[in-house]
C-alpha cells in the first residue's frame, strides 16, 4: 500500500505514513489505502459496494484471522477494516496472545482499534436487540449480550490506555501538571488588564516578540481553534497538507458540506480522511452533532450514544423491527463517526500544544508577553489601582482572592461595567 504517495501527509512512495508531529507512524493513513485500492481494483463501476471490490481484490478474510502469523496479519489489519473487526473483537472476548495484544494496541494502531471495537459493540447490540424483537431470546441472543458485555469492557480499557498516551506524553514534554492558577491579586489585577485592553496587549506582545526576533506568524494573536490551527499550519509546527480534495471540502456551503458528512457515514470502504484534515474535523463534528440531536430520538435513543432499548421498548414492536433496527443502525454509524471525530480533535489539541511548547519561539513570546503587562501597567496605572482596589476587597491578609470561579467570573463583569463608565474610550484603541 506504500507504493502510492499519501495524499493526507504526502509521504512519498514507499516511505512511511507521517503523524501530524511529523514523525514516522505504524500504520497507514486511510486516503493511501483508498488510492491503493482505486489503482488495483480500478474505478467502482455504479452502485458496487466498495467492500466488495476489496473482498476480490484481496479475498475474504480468513474464518479466523486472529490464528495468522502477526507480521501477515498486520499487514491485513491494515487494509481490512472487516479483518480489524474481527480481530479485536476476538481478542476481546479472550482469543489471542501478547502479541495480539501489542499489535492491536500499539499507539499508533490504538484509535483505529476503539473505532474496530465500538463498530463491534453496536453491532452486538443491535443484533442482539433484533433477535428479542422477533421474540427469539435464545442462546444466540445470550451469546450476543455475553459479547456485547466483553467488547464494553475491552473499549473502555482502550480508551483509557489512548488517554493515559496522551498524560504521559505531556508529562514528559513538562506541561502537566498544569501550573495552578494564580489567587495573588496582583497577579490576577495584571491579568484582567491585558484582558480589558485586549487589543493593546496584543500589539505590546507582537512588537516585544519581534525586538526578539520571534517571526510575525509566530506571535500573531489567536481567537478561536480555526485561528490556532491555521497558526499551528502556518508555522509547519504540524503537518497537514492542504490538498486539493481538501481545498474542494473547505469550499463546500453548508448543505453540500452535510450531504458529505450523511454519505461518508454510509460506508465503511473506502474512507477518506479529508474530513479529519485538522482545518476541518471541528466542522464535521459540529455537523454530526446537529444531525444526530433530531434522528437520536426519532429512534429511541441518546444522540451521544446508541441507548440500549428498554423491556417495554422490546416488546413493543413486531413489523416495525426490520425498520427500527435500520434506522437504528444508521445512528450507530453517525455516533461512531462523531467519537471517531471527537478523538481527532483530542488528538490535534494534543500536538499543537506540543508544537507549540516545543518551538524555541515558546519561550521568547512568554518573555514578550512579561514585557507587554508590565508595559500595560506603566501605561495605565489608574485602570489597574482601579482593578486592584476592587479585588482586595475579597482578598485575605496575604493578597490572595478568596472567590470561587463563578464569584470571580461574576466580578470580573462587574468590574468591566465600571471601567467602561470611566476609561471606555481607551477599550479598542491600541
Ligand atoms: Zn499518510
Amino acid at each position: 500500500m506504500a507504493t502510492v504517495v499519501c495524499p493526507t501527509c504526502g509521504a512519498p512512495r514507499h516511505a512511511p505514513c507521517r503523524s501530524l508531529l511529523d514523525r514516522p507512524l505504524g500504520v497507514l493513513h486511510r486516503g493511501r489505502i483508498a488510492d491503493y485500492l482505486a489503482l488495483r481494483c480500478g474505478p467502482l463501476p455504479a452502485g458496487a459496494h466498495p467492500h466488495g471490490a476489496m473482498r476480490s481484490a484481496f479475498g475474504s478474510p480468513p474464518a479466523q484471522p486472529w490464528r495468522l502469523p502477526l507480521a501477515d496479519l498486520s499487514d491485513l489489519l491494515a487494509v481490512s477494516f472487516p479483518a480489524l473487526v474481527m480481530v479485536a473483537t476476538a481478542q476481546a472476548c479472550g482469543a489471542g496472545d501478547d502479541g495480539l495484544d501489542r499489535l492491536l494496541f500499539a499507539p499508533d494502531r490504538l484509535p483505529q482499534s476503539v473505532d474496530a471495537l465500538l463498530y463491534a459493540l453496536h453491532d452486538r447490540q443491535l443484533r442482539q436487540e433484533a433477535r428479542i424483537l422477533a421474540g427469539r431470546r435464545d442462546p444466540i441472543a445470550d451469546e450476543l449480550g455475553r459479547q456485547h458485555h466483553a467488547l464494553r469492557e475491552r473499549l473502555d480499557a482502550a480508551q483509557a490506555m489512548l488517554k493515559n498516551l496522551y498524560t504521559d506524553e505531556l508529562t514528559a514534554a513538562g506541561i502537566l501538571p498544569f501550573p495552578r492558577p494564580s489567587h495573588d491579586t496582583r497577579h490576577i489585577a495584571r491579568a484582567w488588564l491585558g484582558r480589558y485592553l485586549q487589543q493593546e496587549k496584543e500589539a505590546l506582545v507582537h512588537a516585544a516578540a519581534r525586538r526578539l526576533g520571534v517571526p510575525c506568524s509566530a506571535s500573531r494573536p489567536i481567537r478561536n481553534v480555526r485561528d490556532k490551527v491555521a497558526k499551528c499550519l502556518d508555522n509547519r509546527w504540524i503537518l497537514a497538507p492542504r490538498t486539493a480534495p481538501v481545498e474542494a471540502v473547505l469550499a463546500l456551503d453548508d448543505q453540500a458540506f452535510a450531504r458529505l458528512v450523511r454519505e461518508d457515514a454510509a460506508v465503511e470502504h473506502p474512507r477518506q480522511d479529508t474530513l479529519g484534515h485538522p482545518l476541518l474535523v471541528n466542522r464535521w463534528r459540529d455537523q454530526l452533532t446537529t444531525v444526530l440531536c433530531p434522528l437520536a430520538a426519532g429512534v429511541r435513543s441518546a444522540p451521544a450514544e446508541l441507548t440500549p432499548l428498554t423491556r417495554g421498548e422490546l416488546r413493543a414492536s413486531g413489523a416495525e423491527v426490520g425498520r427500527l433496527t435500520a434506522r437504528r443502525r444508521h445512528l450507530a454509524a453517525l455516533v461512531r463517526r462523531r467519537e471517531e471525530s471527537t478523538r481527532l480533535i483530542t488528538e490535534l489539541n494534543h500536538v499543537m500544544l506540543l508544537a507549540e511548547r516545543g518551538d524555541p519561539s515558546h519561550r521568547l513570546i512568554k518573555e514578550a508577553g512579561d514585557t507587554a503587562f508590565r508595559e500595560l501597567e506603566r501605561r495605565h496605572p489608574d485602570i489597574f489601582r482601579h482593578i486592584h482596589a476592587r479585588l482586595a476587597r475579597h482578598a485575605d491578609g496575604r493578597g490572595l482572592l478568596r472567590l470561587s470561579p463563578p464569584q470571580r467570573s461574576a466580578l470580573r463583569r462587574e468590574v468591566f461595567a465600571e471601567l467602561d463608565e470611566r476609561f471606555g474610550s481607551l477599550r479598542g484603541a491600541p
